[in-house]
């Protein structure tokens, strides 16, 4: 896998509401930054929770999609540490999970996460979500 260096994901890419995709896999970064960018959204990137949570903190955005299998901070401690900041602790927050085990529900939940979505995730499900919890906080 290319590791591409953080700057080059640092910026918003759209004018629409922004969203923030932690997410270590590459492929999928590719995958949901196309269709989200094509459905209008901005985005910023990160690959771990350590950076998940700067870039929430740097550029405020409107709506979190963390993956919570990530190397080095994972993305439950992640969304923990980001709903302890009262600058971040607002923002809608969806995990992804890489397998659909017993517990990861709740544990998402628990963690601070607004809703889970189990991979693979299906685009418009996705979508879905997020348009929803845009509604819903803003
Ligand atoms: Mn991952």
């Amino acid at each position: 896998m290319t590791e591409l260096p953080s700057s080059e994901f640092d910026e918003p890419t759209s004018e629409g509401p922004l969203l923030l995709l932690a997410e270590d896999n590459e492929l999928n970064v590719e995958t949901f930054a196309d269709y989200l960018e094509f459905m209008g959204y901005g985005l910023v990137l990160a690959k771990n929770g350590e950076e998940a949570i700067a870039i929430a903190k740097a550029h405020k955005p409107d709506l979190i999609v963390m993956d919570i299998h990530m190397p080095g901070m994972d993305g439950l401690e992640a969304i923990r540490q980001i709903r302890a900041e009262r600058q971040t602790a607002h923002m809608p927050i969806i995990a992804l999970t890489a397998l659909a085990m017993p517990g990861d529900r709740e544990r998402c939940l628990a963690a601070g996460a607004n809703n889970y979505l189990a991979k693979p995730v299906r685009l418009k499900e996705l979508l879905g979500v997020i348009q929803q919890l845009l509604r819903v906080d803003f």
